[in-house]
């Protein structure tokens, strides 16, 4: 069990100094929110009661603080979650918004409907001081605000990681929120209409050339779904060909889907060449230009680079933690703040983090971080709401543990694959399997009903093949759409986190 809370000492140094820096340079300083101890008189005489500060609203926060509306009596908590969107982007489906099978509004679990007593503030956190126990919030509407915690539970998720491939960051286009998915669908279109207006074929060529890397489950069914979205397409244009259009997966393993056994990264393999894509396996991108993308493959002999021209490259290669992580000056691993099988981090009582910013040790695997999955991240986020609660003195701790349920991969119309409970699946059954889990995990009535709708609607009514304008402007760095660069510069670790990553 954590220690008992003592009360917040004095802001520390780093933190005068960081917030003398920004009014120097005309940012607005913090306004810091003066406030007694728990249990100490408020102004008016009442005890306060103890403040719950938990960061993003995703798979982790949203169902952590509705687990604490729960678990915590009204007077027991004050509950704020900070939060740049006031809704849980369900993620999984985001590759059927691009393929536009689902709207992407009812992929946004409501912030405010889900929780009926926590404060929403709209905005990042873009510092944790564990010394002072106050966070530093960016609102969306330009103010800057510290936040003092009793229990600061930090799950802003992850970004894409771009592993520095030359041209990545400026060029290329992921895919972690509602927003990089409504621009890819966009961009994808206005590739085909661009196309139908080009004279010279090369350059139509180009536009209908769609480069997805990283052939795991996101990389693998937006291939998947988008070539069959495109195929559809394809008929509102009339000077482009089905033939035309041409989509490659890349990954630089053996196989796809390695999260999944082999069998069922083949078959997935076998459905994707069914409909044309090119799998380059054992193939590296060396780098990504507004123009084209560079490859390097094992079996394209000599190690010769190969260049394929493409005005679309989506990256889909992997994730890195929060980089808010990695600026609190706390051990982490491979970026992910590490904590205890109780999701505490050790040294700040107090302090919490789950989901795929933390390495939670998995203790079903000997310990090993937890997989970044939303699988784990709602079952983190409901013994962790228990962990908190306890540490308020409301029931009992308990530690961590979960066995892999398995992965379900949707590669749309009648084919998925999937391994739930150890059953390996595909086709209708797989497609069966798949949905039912999706709906099952929306866990929200209102979202449900309209996935449902749309997978009803997508059977029987033609796709609207419509833009509706997000790539029209310069196209968005992955920087600029996963707002990854407003965290202050990285605070040095202790000596013995340093051996951890
Ligand atoms: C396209 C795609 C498909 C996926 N499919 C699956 C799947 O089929 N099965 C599966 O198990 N997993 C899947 N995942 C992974 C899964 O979505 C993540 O593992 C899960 O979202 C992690 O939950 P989290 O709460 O840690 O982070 P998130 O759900 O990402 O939530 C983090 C939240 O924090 C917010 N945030 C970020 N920074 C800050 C900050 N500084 N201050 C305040 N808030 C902040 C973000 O806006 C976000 O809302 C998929 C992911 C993607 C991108």
């Amino acid at each position: 069990m954590p220690p008992p809370l003592s009360a917040s000492p004095a802001p520390s140094l780093s933190a005068t100094l960081r917030r003398l820096v920004q009014s120097f340079a005309g940012q607005p300083a913090a306004r810091r929110m003066a406030r007694p101890a728990p249990g100490q008189g408020c102004p008016g005489g009442a005890p306060r009661a103890p403040r719950v500060v938990v960061v993003g609203s995703g798979f982790a926060g949203l169902r952590l603080l509705r687990a604490l509306e729960r678990l915590l009596p009204p007077e027991a908590a004050e509950l704020t979650v900070i939060s740049p969107v006031d809704h849980l982007p369900y993620a999984s489906l985001m590759p059927q918004v691009c393929a536009s099978s689902v709207e992407p509004r009812h992929l946004a679990v409501a912030t405010r409907r889900a929780l009926r007593r926590t404060v929403l503030r709209l905005g990042h956190a873009v510092d944790v001081d564990p010394q002072a126990r106050t966070v530093t919030v960016q609102g969306n509407d330009g103010t800057v605000d510290q936040l003092g915690w009793d229990r600061l539970v930090l799950a802003p998720g992850s970004v894409t990681s771009t592993f520095d491939v030359p041209g990545v960051r400026d060029h290329a286009i992921g895919l972690k929120n509602l927003n990089q998915a409504v621009y890819l669908r966009d961009h994808v279109l206005r590739q085909l209409e661009l196309a139908d207006a080009a004279h010279d074929v090369g350059e139509r060529r180009a536009l209908c050339t769609f480069v997805v890397v990283g052939g795991g489950y996101t990389g693998t069914e937006l291939a998947a779904q988008m070539t069959r979205f495109t195929r559809r397409a394809v008929a509102n244009y009339p000077r482009v060909r089905a033939e035309d259009i041409r989509w490659a997966l890349v990954d630089h393993s053996s196989r796809l889907l390695h999260e999944l056994a082999a069998p069922l990264g083949r078959r997935a393999g076998e459905v994707l060449a069914a409909r044309g894509v090119e799998v380059r396996l054992r193939t590296a991108v060396t780098e990504v230009g507004e123009r084209f993308v560079r490859m390097r493959g094992a079996d394209d002999g000599g190690g010769a680079e190969r260049t394929i021209d493409t005005r679309t490259v989506v990256w889909c290669a992997g994730v890195a933690p929060s980089p808010l992580m990695a600026t609190i000056g706390l051990p982490t691993s491979h970026g992910r703040l590490v904590v205890d099988e109780y999701f505490r981090v050790a040294g700040v009582a107090g302090l919490f983090a789950l989901g795929d910013a933390a390495a939670v040790p998995d203790l079903t695997r000997g310990g090993e971080p937890a997989g970044q999955t939303a699988q784990h991240a709602v079952r983190q986020a409901t013994v962790a709401a228990r962990n908190l609660a306890a540490s308020l003195g409301h029931g009992n701790a308990r530690p961590y543990r979960h066995h892999d349920l398995g992965f379900v991969v949707d590669l749309g119309g009648r084919d998925a694959v999937a391994n739930p409970l150890g059953l390996t699946l595909h086709g209708l059954p797989a497609v069966v399997a798949t949905r039912a889990y999706h709906v099952y995990a929306l866990n929200n009535g209102s979202n449900r009903a309209r996935v449902l709708s749309d997978w009803a609607l997508d059977l029987v009514a033609p796709h609207q093949i419509v833009q509706l304008g997000f790539a029209r402007g310069p196209r968005p760095t992955i920087a600029s759409a996963e707002e990854t660069g407003i965290y202050p510069t990285a605070r040095p670790q202790p000596a013995a986190a340093r051996l951890l990553t």
